[in-house]
């Protein structure tokens, strides 16, 4: 109810309830484009067509069998270059990243022991609020929605929902409930933060910004690449010797990096690599850990936020220092909740979660 004050659970319950009522179709506009990729295409040939349209992930479709074969993400690029820099030569990698076909891929994060995407997929009518715990439980970050065809009962991807797209959703249309959610992020655990004292083995792995992976200007491409495999993350905040955040290097960087010329621009320094960053890069969204989720959906309202460096506020001590990092999935999860199981062998769902 718009009309008195609600408590912050009171706000989280109200948009759990919103999100129950509305489906994944409801998101989209009534006109969208849908760009699907056969598993029998080469790595060069999505990059090209992904770079072409704008996207930066898409849904696979094996014609083979007609059906969808999960998706094709920034990450699964990630994975390839690590594993490539490992098994050939510098010059042999950049060959055979580009010749890999899509199918081949969940073989390199085998290779790589990182988890294969899950197949996870939903009905684009069943309630926003079950596609988003499906979204939380998927590393893929996306989540197809996959109808059937009347006449032939075959498969049909409609799109892909992201925590974006979501996020985006809420902002736009429930800010009579947002401007409730008071309570400061850092408070309510959103969000990543440096705390070097629980680092478990200080003396090997000394980090001051432990559990943050963090780079420098001078870090190079590839050690920040390896840090996006192992650690299943997508951004690391670039900082100066003082801990003040100067920049974010992201995985989207590499690709971009990777597909306007050679691999070995993978040796270049972060300081080198984000001089070749396009011209209409959107900047990094910073915030304060006294900010409130209502202030970050207002952000998320007007901005194309993707992550949140979270820094020490101007009338703090070290002003633009690094505190943390807020994911949008770490929102998802404080809107959703962790461990809610998923009713069943999912029921009504349209659940594959098997093997490629
Ligand atoms: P995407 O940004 O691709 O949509 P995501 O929302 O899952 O994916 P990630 O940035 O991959 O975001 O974050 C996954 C988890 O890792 C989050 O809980 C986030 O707080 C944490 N995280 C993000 N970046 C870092 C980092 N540089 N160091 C340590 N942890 C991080």
């Amino acid at each position: 109810t718009p009309h008195r004050t609600l408590t912050h659970p009171e706000a989280l319950e109200a948009l759990r309830n919103f999100l129950k009522e509305r489906s994944s179709y409801d998101v989209f506009p009534v006109s969208f484009r849908l760009i699907v990729l056969d598993t029998q295409l080469k790595v060069k040939k999505a990059l090209d067509v992904m770079l072409l349209y704008g996207v930066v992930s898409a849904p696979l479709w094996n014609t083979s069998t007609a059906k969808f074969a999960g998706m094709f993400t920034v990450q699964d690029v990630i994975h390839l270059i690590q594993y490539y820099y490992h098994t050939s030569s510098w010059e042999g990698a950049t060959a055979d990243v580009e010749q890999f076909r899509l199918h081949s891929i969940r073989d390199i994060e085998k290779a790589l022991v990182v988890p294969p995407p899950p197949l996870l997929s939903v009905h684009p009518l069943r309630p926003l609020y079950d596609a988003c715990r499906y979204l939380i439980r998927t590393h893929a970050r996306r989540l197809p929605l996959i109808d059937r065809d009347t006449q032939t009962g075959g498969e049909v991807v409609i799109s892909v929902l992201t925590q974006y797209r979501v996020l985006k959703f809420i902002a736009v249309n429930c800010r009579d409930i947002t401007q409730y959610l008071t309570a400061s992020v850092q408070e309510m655990g959103i969000g990543s933060y440096v705390s070097p004292e629980s680092n478990p083995d200080p003396i090997n792995n000394p980090n001051k910004y432990y559990p943050l992976a963090t780079a420098t200007m001078q870090t190079t491409v590839f050690d920040v690449v390896h840090m996006f495999s192992e650690q299943g993350i997508s951004a690391v905040p670039i900082v100066d010797s003082d801990g003040k955040v100067l920049n974010l290097y992201e995985t989207v960087d590499v690709i971009t990096l990777v597909r306007n010329g050679a691999y070995q621009s993978l040796d270049l320094t972060i300081s080198q690599a984000l001089k070749q960053r396009a011209v209409d890069f959107p900047g990094v969204v910073t915030c304060s850990p006294k900010d409130s989720l209502s202030a970050i959906f207002s952000l998320i309202k007007i901005r194309r936020v993707h992550r949140l460096v979270v820094v020490q506020g101007r009338d703090d001590p070290n002003p633009g220092r690094l505190v943390g990092i807020i994911s949008l999935s770490d929102i998802m999860r404080a809107l959703i909740g962790h461990d809610i199981p998923l009713g069943g062998a999912g029921v009504g769902a349209e659940v594959v979660d098997k093997a490629l």
